[in-house]
């Protein structure tokens, strides 16, 4: 694990049901400071351009990269975020707390279009897309894009159906399917789900297209030009050319100077497709460790017979460690979602503890168990902003593992010299409360510890070698420090 890295505290910074009230990018600016004293070290913002749903649009259903909230498309001129200079100075604001600013950054579809085309295409078959079921016929696709609304501000390119490989509507016949446009073909360094899973919605971006490739990068510097961002998050990485941002990264950076921290999002369970992700596409990008959230929202609904021994088995952390990006939920896994796979509010916190205080992985929080999802009456994760101080102040050292217990397994931080009274001893069970007896270190001989999180309210002293017996209660987790930093942590 780089030095770098592990000084990373990611926040993702929306949840799918935050108000469409175009006031979020303020919202963002105000908490700035507070996200920083936190521990917070950068912050993913949700896609600023407008997409097809106007403001009621998360992000994902891009329709104009360039507009990102500043002209009268779709119904409004904000995105659901607010507008483009509300954007910009949110940036700032975040940028000047010290917090690394992450666009999301959606390349593979289109949404909205301004206008049909009549294009020749066949129908594949959704559960196998090399698989295609009818001959040429011509269709009516939303392929034309030509953003009256923005009149050639910035950017003169327009979009037609030769940018695109297909499409999931016919409007002639009113028909949904998956098309694929004659001459096209999907492409084939992609996901292998459904056969090929070069589509996933919209009218695809066709890859292999020289003049998409180019508008994209005509657009990437138009963005880091306006926006300064410092970092991106790719979405949808196993529906694109597993080549294209080692191309489309690469450039940006050699351009730019910066260094643009990434984090890609492949959403497979599979640790074995992430790591062929990583070696397919020269290691530009760091991934979501996808199976580490599910083994979390196993774990969490299992009825205390998960064994938490295998809490790492078959993830990115435990394979590619350097490149992992651990998280517990996000806007897709959250209830009333796409991919709805939402941890058990009791396994929150011992998921938060296990990304949060060892020593592998970039762990990204998200804004829904940070701050709560009003939507569906969910409050915040109890202990979260601890926990995320106790990584800054206390995780330090050399970790020791006791993973040795089906239901009750631990760890312990010795602490580094420079982080005054760091050190820590984590313990959680899964299943019925318990104890373990653990070595913090020599150094903490005598000392006296206390829960963080105060589900244990006993004290702990530890022996003449630093050990002591830590306890936990049942379906719970209590993170041991020395009494002096647990006073500091939580005032
Ligand atoms: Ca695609």
């Amino acid at each position: 694990m780089s030095k770098e890295n592990k000084k990373r505290t990611i926040l993702q910074g929306f949840e799918w049901y935050l108000p469409d009230d175009g006031d979020h990018w303020n919202r963002l600016a105000g908490q700035a400071k507070e996200l920083q004293k936190m521990g917070i070290t950068g912050i993913w913002l949700p896609p600023a351009y407008k997409g097809t749903g106007g403001i009621h649009d998360v992000g994902y259903g891009v329709y104009d990269m360039y507009d990102l909230g500043e002209f009268n498309q779709k119904g409004s001129i904000p995105t659901k975020y607010g507008t483009k200079e509300q954007y910009l100075t949110a940036i700032k604001k975040l940028q000047a707390a010290g917090i690394k600013v992450y666009a999301d950054i959606v390349l593979n579809h289109r949404m909205g279009a301004d206008g049909v085309e009549e294009v020749n295409a066949v129908l594949d078959s959704s559960n196998n897309r090399n698989n295609c079921i009818s001959a040429p016929y011509p269709i009516l696709a939303w392929t034309k894009f030509t953003f009256p609304g923005r009149n050639g501000v910035y950017s003169d390119f327009t979009w037609n159906a030769s940018h695109f490989d297909g499409v999931d509507w016919d409007d002639r016949k009113k028909q949904n399917g998956i098309f694929l446009f004659e001459g096209k073909s999907w492409e084939q360094n992609v996901d292998k789900e459904l056969g090929n899973y070069d589509y996933l919605m919209g009218a695809d971006l066709d890859m292999g297209n020289q003049e998409v490739i180019d508008e994209l990068d005509r657009w990437g510097k138009w963005y880091l030009e306006q926006t300064n961002v410092d970092g991106f998050r790719l979405d949808a990485v196993k529906h694109i050319n597993f080549s294209f941002y080692t191309h489309w990264l690469l450039k940006l950076r050699k351009e730019s100077g910066k260094e643009l921290h990434t984090i890609a999002e492949y959403w497979n369970p599979n640790a074995s497709a992430l790591c062929h992700y990583l070696d397919a596409s020269g290691h530009v990008t760091t991934l979501f460790d996808v199976p580490l959230h599910f083994n979390f929202n196993k774990a969490s609904g299992n009825n205390g017979n998960f064994d938490m021994r295998r809490i790492f088995e078959g993830t990115l952390t435990d394979a590619r460690p350097d490149y992992a990006v651990t998280f517990v939920d996000n806007h897709d896994t959250q209830p009333g979602q796409a991919l709805e796979s939402f941890v058990q509010a009791w396994f929150k916190p011992l998921a938060y503890a296990l990304i949060l205080l060892r020593d592998d992985g970039i762990p990204c929080i998200f804004y829904g168990d940070l701050y709560g999802i009003p939507h569906d009456n969910i409050p915040p994760v109890k202990g979260l902003p601890e926990l995320i101080k106790a990584r800054n102040f206390s995780a330090y050292g050399t970790q020791t593992d006791y993973f040795d217990h089906e239901n009750i397994i631990g760890w312990t931080r010795n602490g580094s010299p420079d982080m005054p009274d760091s050190g820590m001893a984590v313990i959680m069970s899964e299943g019925p409360g318990g104890s373990k007896y653990m070595c913090v270190g020599a150094e903490h001989a005598g000392e006296t510890f206390v829960d963080l999180l105060g589900n244990c309210t006993d004290k702990i002293v530890l022996n003449e070698t630093g050990c002591g017996d830590f306890k936990v209660g049942g379906g719970s987790v209590s993170v041991w420090l020395p009494e002096k930093a647990c006073t500091r942590l939580t005032e």
